[in-house]
């Protein structure tokens, strides 16, 4: 397994006469890997002749008032579980040669960004399509894989791939869930015992909506209203936003079918979480 720092020597991998013939599976992340990273490394194993894994803590989709000070990192136990997982280089740039000074360049999927973590996080998704969209020009991957975990973000993504013609195929992998139903998560890591119990509230949630849904409700109110009721008997938690929307568009519902999205994102303590499911889809 190879580890690069450099900008351009990943570019030059990538672009190589070596590479003729070679598919690149891409799997983009922020480090401190867990079993959901690992399950798109082992698909992107099985998808490409060459893995790569990017782990770049992005600077520029993190509110000021946000955790990329503390976001933790661990690169020694990531190059472990990336070599267990099959990667053959994993791609780790520095924030100044990402930024250099004079950055100025911005990718924004207007309308996609604007609900549901968009408006918790402004200029959140713009920074997230930015760094996806200089990834796949230095890794010049054929496929890359994002995990539903982060459902507006693929959103995103898929439609930037679309509008602006990129030549790679997106793969949306299944939440990869703690055995307790807690969706994992490197934020994980921030909770106490206390608040980690209280996080199994957006589950019970997503659950509680998924049972209404099934016996027959169709009203979004309802649905809205109970799965409130869930989190709000949680008293470390506290609600960002609770959306019932249409799953790929984003747009409001007031009537729920088997593509609605209902996306979750809920503070316990200091840490926000999100989670979500598909009405129609396996949880
Ligand atoms: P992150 O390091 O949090 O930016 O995540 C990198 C990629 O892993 C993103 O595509 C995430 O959606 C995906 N991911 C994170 N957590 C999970 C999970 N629990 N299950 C599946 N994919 C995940």
């Amino acid at each position: 397994m190879k580890i690069i720092n450099s900008i351009v020597a990943m570019q030059a991998l990538a672009i190589a006469p070596e590479r003729e013939g070679r598919r690149i599976a891409l799997v983009p992340t922020m480090g401190f890997l867990h079993e959901g990273h690992a399950s798109l490394l082992r698909h992107g194993r099985s998808l490409g002749d060459v893995l790569v894994l990017s782990i770049f803590v992005n600077p520029i989709q993190f509110g000021q008032n946000e955790d990329l000070d503390r976001y933790p990192r661990d690169v020694e136990r990531d190059c472990r579980i990336a070599e267990a997982c099959g990667v053959d280089i994993v791609f780790m740039p520095t924030a100044a040669e990402v930024y250099p000074p004079g950055f100025q360049t911005g990718v924004s999927v207007r309308n996609l960004s604007l609900p549901l973590c968009g408006a918790s996080r402004p200029g959140h998704f713009e920074g997230v399509a930015t760094v996806v969209a200089k990834l796949f020009n230095i890794v010049r991957p054929d496929v890359a894989l994002f995990g539903t975990k982060d459902y507006q973000q693929l959103a995103v993504i898929r439609r930037m791939t679309g509008d602006l013609n990129m030549p790679v195929e997106i793969i949306g992998m299944p939440i990869v869930r703690e055995a307790d139903g807690v969706a994992m998560s490197s934020r994980n890591a921030y909770l106490s015992p206390f608040e980690r119990q209280s996080a199994t509230c957006l589950m019970r949630a997503l659950i509680h909506a998924r049972e209404m849904f099934a016996a027959g409700e169709r009203s979004v109110a309802i649905l809205l209203n109970e799965t409130r009721a869930v989190i709000e008997k949680e008293a470390s938690a506290v609600i960002d936003y609770i959306e019932f929307r249409e799953g790929s568009t984003l747009q409001e519902l007031e009537v729920a079918d088997d593509s609605t999205l209902l996306a979750l994102a809920v503070k316990i303590g200091k840490t926000r979480l999100i989670d979500n499911t598909v009405l129609g889809e396996e949880l």
